[in-house]
């Protein structure tokens, strides 16, 4: 008996169309069109799947339009599983080879031959420290301009310290940390997270050989190479015994959480030092300042996370902590949308700063690398003196202990 193939976006039939998701969805709201809405983009992949609908330039570039921000799927009371829907149509449209801008010659081989390897990054960020190196590098247009002023200023110092930390206070167990990217892009919050997970009396594990996290291919229409990405991570990470997996952005945790091939025991960082806050807690000096809180898609929508983070920043005596009152909407940075889609990106980053500026704040706090960079790069061109920096990174500076 012949085995038959399944028909593409199955679990797409499961969707009412009753429409609750499509005020959620950024994209709706700055298209405004049922085409750039989830309920919409649906609709395309059953038209699709059926063949009643062509795949043509036009389809394609609604489907690629989605940010992957997963608002829709945290609405829907049908529980359509939005995320692995748009993940199997961007695969699907890389199959055919459809036009999109997200899958143009210079991003991709930015996407699989630079963004995930920690050396050839740092050669890139040294290369790619002057607009002339980038344009050698990436001669289409505006891309390298676009990387250029997305590079975090200034240029932080990379991280290194792969190996074993042992706790700076009485040891309370291990723990596993992620970098990825984040340790050419981040090293700051990644020292903060150190700093904090050994004042919690936590042994961390970062081991030198773990891999990129997959997030952006499996976004991006290639589910092959971020399995084998997952499959490498799982055997560096399974080495290391029974442990929890942290890290500092919440997007890689999101793909390392839920890839299908070889999901990792994730515990979203806020959730684990708040689970094993030691007895007496740790002590955190006064600041008298107010803050903004941004909540990633991926903390929000996949980890679910968003309270731990103001909750651990309410140990910090003094600080008044305002959640950006921005209704839950995506920044606009999408993993490399902020990069393919920049005019998209930039309408969106633009409606989280008048959101902040209601705050009155001018510190940002965000668990995304991919946030950070992109709202402080839209600040920047609005000319707005604003810090963005992980939550972690305030903890670490405020946390009164040695080391
Ligand atoms: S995805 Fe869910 S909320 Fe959106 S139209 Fe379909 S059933 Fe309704
Ligand atoms: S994932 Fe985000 S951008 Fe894409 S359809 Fe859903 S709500 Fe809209």
């Amino acid at each position: 008996m012949s085995q038959s193939t399944p028909s593409p976006f199955e679990q797409a039939r499961q969707c009412v169309m009753c429409g609750l998701c499509v005020p959620h969805c950024p994209t709706y709201a700055v298209h405004g069109t049922e085409a750039d809405s989830p309920r919409g983009r649906l609709s395309m992949m059953l038209g699709l799947a059926t063949g009643e609908l062509p795949l043509d330039a036009q389809v394609a570039s609604h489907l690629d339009a989605c940010l992957g921000c997963r608002a829709c799927e945290r609405a829907c009371p049908s529980k359509v599983p939005y995320g692995a829907l748009i993940d199997e149509a961007r695969a699907f449209l890389a199959a055919r080879e459809a036009p999109m801008p997200s899958a143009t010659t210079a991003l991709r081989a930015l996407r699989d031959h630079v963004l995930p390897y920690r050396e050839r990054l740092g050669m890139a960020s040294t290369i790619g420290g002057t607009l002339s190196g980038l344009r050698r590098a990436l001669p289409e247009a505006g891309l390298s301009q676009r990387l250029l002023t997305l590079a975090p200023q200034p240029r932080p110092a990379r991280f290194n310290a792969f190996g074993v930390h042992e706790p700076t206070a009485p040891c309370t167990g291990e723990v596993a940390l992620f970098t990825g990217c984040t340790a050419h892009t981040d090293a700051d919050s990644l020292r903060a997270a150190l700093r904090l997970l050994r004042a919690w009396g936590l042994r961390v594990h970062v081991p030198r050989e773990q891999s990129c996290c997959g997030a952006l291919h499996r976004h991006a229409g290639d589910p092959q190479r971020a399995d084998r990405f997952a499959l490498d991570n799982r055997e560096v990470f399974g080495a290391l015994g029974e442990m929890p997996l942290t890290g500092v952005s919440t997007g890689c945790l999101a793909e390392l959480q839920g890839n299908t091939t070889t999901p990792l025991a994730v515990e979203e960082i806020a959730r684990l030092l708040l689970s094993r806050l030691p007895s007496p807690a740790p002590r955190f000096r006064p600041l008298r300042a107010r803050v903004a809180l941004h909540t990633p898609c991926s903390l929000r929508n996949v980890l679910r996370g968003a309270d731990e983070v103001a909750t651990l920043l309410g140990h910090v005596p003094e600080l008044d902590v305002i959640p950006l009152p921005d209704g839950g909407r995506c920044c606009g940075a999408g993993g490399t949308h902020t990069l393919s889609h920049p005019e998209q990106a930039d309408r969106l980053a633009g409606m989280a700063l008048d959101a902040l500026a209601e705050t009155g704040a001018t510190h940002l706090l965000t668990s995304n690398i991919g946030c950070a960079l992109h709202l402080a790069q839209a600040a920047r061109q609005r000319g707005l003196a604003l810090t963005v920096e992980h939550p972690l990174g305030l903890l670490a500076r405020q946390l009164d202990a040695p080391g």
